[in-house]
């Protein structure tokens, strides 16, 4: 259970502009607890009371490059220069996401990995690579450990924070196994898998121990009754979840706000996904990825055995998967403002923090744009020498182009007589060379940012299931 000290202070420095926040002690770097010499250093811990890791969804190099030149736009620089709060964090290495039968991964298999240690195959969670995805006898047999069943087991509080649905993948990897990553309502699951064993992802969430459970998603949560859709049109998971741990269930980010700092909460704040940042309004009663955080972090804390907090940008994937780069770096600007709360609010020798993602998407920064030059904008080539001229390089169709593109998505000119002019601006949708339906996730590495104790170990190419080793170790649980 979580108890209640200095949170009132936290909380009310979550609301602070980020620019109060500006100079921090992010540099802390761990290494393997020695020294130089190989003689045990007094003043580094070995051992990490609380971790979080933070995983931007789709948040692949490309696009932490162009979030870094964004977020440094925002605030009137050329942007290039401009560091996000997890760049500064010493320990990098990069990450092979491939799942066992997948070259480019999917968001469950990858997700797996980080929170069971194991790869396995795409689409199934917590499940091994012998299991057939869709089949629920296969599930059953080959089970893999749950991260978050073993940090609740050992004592420690475990929270979970996204902004896509809870029962989406990334956050179900914490807590659930399933055949399959859509069987997240019982009414998603076919009828021929019914009644064999196997709990849909809603469910799953409702019966497992955590104490702070925050995101989107709803209607799997109840049934017809209450705009739900799941199978019994009565049903209700979270009154059913209150009744048995006395938790507050709360629906926006006042509730939130209100909720008893001693009890477990579960926040659900949107039928499905929450609203992306570029369309929120400023009257939005959802809560912002940095105010979950926050949250999150003023209940996990009191925990005097420390705590496993698992924080998802889920919707830098969508923003992606819909061609609309500008929908991403808004996400991607405020998962960076979230690190920032994070880093600025915990003990760099007692947290460990890992920034990662868990694979990347189809995604280019090109052309030669000049310097500064507008990130969701045409490519303006540098001036040659002489007044700086702002015009825009023309491509072989004496058409512009602009700087964001994508190698396949919904904004695919290869049906069309003639390329239309492109768009540009935070709404835009990026052209792309292959149409697809939607935008897919891609194949390369992504990076592993890491500060606290345990750091040291983020480093060199390494696969993705590592990184559950990685949390593993720096609890001293190897
Ligand atoms: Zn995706």
């Amino acid at each position: 259970m979580i108890r209640s000290p200095k949170f009132a202070a936290l909380l009310a420095s979550a609301v602070l502009p980020l620019s109060a926040c500006a100079t921090t002690t992010n540099n802390y770097n761990y290494s393997d607890g020695l020294s130089a010499a190989g003689e045990p250093d007094a003043q580094t811990p070995a051992k990490a009371k609380n971790v979080i890791l933070f995983i931007g969804d789709g948040m692949g190099i490309s696009t932490i490059t162009a979030a870094r030149i964004y977020a440094g736009q925002k605030r009137g620089q050329t942007g290039e220069e401009y560091v996000l709060p997890f760049e500064a964090f010493e320990n990098v290495a990069l990450v092979k996401t491939y799942n066992t039968n997948a070259q480019v991964p999917d968001s469950a298999g990858t997700a797996t990995a980080m929170h069971s240690g194991k790869k396995t195959r795409i689409g199934v969670l917590g499940i091994g690579p012998d299991a057939v995805r869709g089949d629920c006898a296969s599930a059953l047999a080959n089970p893999l450990p749950l991260l978050g069943e073993e940090v609740k087991a050992k004592g420690l509080a475990l929270g979970i924070v996204s902004t896509a649905r809870l029962t989406h993948a990334t956050p179900a990897s914490v807590y659930a196994r399933s055949a399959d990553r859509n069987w997240e309502a019982d009414a998603a699951i076919p009828e021929d898998q019914q009644g064999l064993g196997c709990d849909d992802i809603a469910s799953q969430l409702i019966s497992a121990e955590w104490d702070v459970a925050l995101g989107g998603g709803l209607a799997a949560f109840f049934g017809s009754e209450f705009g739900g859709r799941r199978a019994d049109e009565s049903a209700n998971l979270p009154a059913n979840w209150a009744a048995r741990t006395g938790g507050s269930f709360v629906r926006d980010a006042a509730e939130l706000a209100a909720a008893p700092m001693d009890k477990p909460v579960l926040g659900i704040f949107s039928p499905s996904h929450m609203t992306y940042m570029a369309q929120r309004e400023e009257t939005s009663a959802e809560p912002t990825l940095t105010d979950m955080t926050a949250q999150a972090m003023g209940r996990l804390q009191s925990d005097p055995d420390g705590y496993y907090l698992m924080v998802e940008s889920g919707r830098i994937d969508h923003g992606h998967h819909a061609g609309r780069a500008g929908w991403a770096l808004e996400e991607t600007v405020e998962f960076a403002r979230a690190i920032q709360y994070a880093i600025d609010n915990t003990d760099p020798e007692e947290t460990l923090i890992l920034v990662t993602a868990d694979h990347s998407h189809v995604f280019t920064i090109a052309g030669y744009p000049r310097r500064g030059n507008d990130i969701l904008g045409l490519v303006v080539p540098p001036a040659e020498g002489g007044e700086e001229v702002a015009e825009a390089a023309t491509a072989e169709d004496g058409k512009p182009y602009t700087t964001l593109g994508y190698g396949n998505g919904p904004g695919s000119i290869a049906n069309m007589a003639e390329r239309p002019m492109p768009e540009t601006g935070v709404n835009a949708q990026q052209q792309s060379a292959i149409p697809t339906g939607s935008e897919t996730h891609a194949g390369e590495d992504v990076a592993l940012y890491a500060q606290g104790p345990g750091a040291g170990e983020a480093r060199g190419v390494m696969e993705q299931n590592k990184v559950y080793d990685i949390i593993r170790k720096a609890f001293g649980w190897e």
